[in-house]
């Protein structure tokens, strides 16, 4: 495989110039800032609206209240029904009171639950959306949206379903417990080596995936030694609009195939999910292809792109073991068979005994192999 001219010099400033490759970004207006979420009526105003939906979780109700007091005349009314994984049903009956109200706008204030909700409702009216995200998902950066209905998960990708505004505000993350921090942080940080080395990655999604990849390597730390780090909170923020944009462009791999089959089959937890696979998905991959995934070594100071992200995963005290989850050993057979049917395109074969060897060593909470 032929690099860019300077990747080729070993220690020089890296180009991530491909000779064929195909870009393509959606029309999405971005703003950071501490105290951002003041502006959201301003956003409903400059979008031509002027009946706002606002959406929470039942959790994050008090924040769908202040959105609504920020927006004042502006909201039409509160949803605070999201729920994890997008069930249809929610989704529904979410986009029957928005027409009801004559809504023209969704403001989804929360974690991935909430943009999903949002985009649910959005794929059903064309709404526009404004999303104001509270953790690191990354789903308000992509056109993907995942539902459920009768125990079954599936994914579909429209432009409908892509936000139109995002405000990236640091204030909202800093109540995000530090478990759930580092959790999520390794659930953003796991779309970017998936973009890496994806069948169609492009210079423009490459060097979105190192910069948010570096992003979390500097600011992580930060936020976990002073959650009320809002410099270091807006940063991470920083690293899940990059790797959530990466998620947005290109196919994912391996890693994305794992968790699906994990969340979807055995209910594990979406974030902690991610956070365990990501250092095994990606030894698996940089056995065939190292050269793509060495940013993730050389950022995280490994050996390989796997260990690299294990230790970080460590020293973040994120959990290793999908045992913990609630995994049983019995499991890790049907696992291995249900990960192995219509797989995703992945730069290494999927194997069936290798897949299994994976999820024994990310059940016991090993290293992975190198
Ligand atoms: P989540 O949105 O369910 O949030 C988890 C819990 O934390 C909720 O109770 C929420 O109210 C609470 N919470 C959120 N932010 C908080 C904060 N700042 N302070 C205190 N509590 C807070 O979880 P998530 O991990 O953000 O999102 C997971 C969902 O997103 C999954 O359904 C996943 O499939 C989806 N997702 C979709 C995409 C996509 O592109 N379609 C990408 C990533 C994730």
């Amino acid at each position: 495989m032929r690099l860019g001219w300077r990747q080729e010099k070993k220690g020089a400033s890296v180009s991530h110039f491909q000779e064929n490759f195909v870009a393509q970004s959606a029309a999405v207006r971005v703003r950071f800032g501490a105290g951002v979420r003041h502006s959201i009526a301003d956003e409903v105003r400059a979008l031509g609206c002027t009946r706002a939906l606002i959406l929470s979780t039942p959790q994050q109700a008090d924040t769908a209240r202040e959105f609504a007091d920020l927006c004042g005349s502006l909201a039409v009314g509160i949803y605070t029904d999201a729920t994890m994984h997008t069930p249809v049903a929610i989704s529904d009956h979410a986009a029957a009171y928005a027409v009801e109200l004559v809504a023209d706008c969704v403001v989804a204030g929360g974690g991935g639950s909430t943009t999903g909700l949002g985009k649910a409702i959005a794929y059903r009216t064309d709404l526009p959306q404004i999303v104001i995200p509270t953790t690191y998902a990354g789903s308000e950066a992509t056109p993907i949206l995942g539902q459920t209905e009768n125990g079954r998960k599936t994914t579909l990708t429209s432009p409908k379903v892509q936000p139109e505004v995002i405000l990236y505000d640091a204030e909202l993350v800093r109540t995000l417990p530090v478990g759930m921090t580092v959790t999520s942080a390794l659930n953003a940080m796991a779309h970017a080596p998936e973009g890496l080395n994806a069948q169609n990655r492009s210079p423009m999604s490459t060097l979105m995936a190192v910069e948010g990849l570096q992003a979390f390597k500097g600011a992580l730390p930060k936020v976990i030694a002073n959650p009320d780090d809002l410099t270091a909170r807006g940063e991470t923020l920083y690293g899940a609009w990059l790797c959530g944009t990466v998620l947005g462009q290109v196919g994912m791999a391996l890693h994305h195939k794992l968790c699906h089959t994990l969340g979807g089959s055995f209910d594990l937890p979406h974030a902690e999910t991610h956070a365990i696979i990501l250092a095994h998905a990606m030894s698996y991959n940089a056995a065939a292809v190292p050269e793509l995934l060495e940013p993730v070594s050389r950022i995280f100071s490994g050996p390989s792109a796997g260990l690299a992200i294990y230790n970080f995963a460590a020293a973040m005290k994120a959990p290793l073991a999908l045992r913990d989850l609630g995994l049983k050993e019995t499991d890790l057979d049907r696992a291995a068979d249900l990960a192995t049917q219509n797989p995703y395109w992945n730069p290494r074969p999927i194997e069936r005994p290798a897949l299994r060897q994976l999820l024994q060593a990310a059940w016991a909470g090993d290293a992975p192999a190198a």
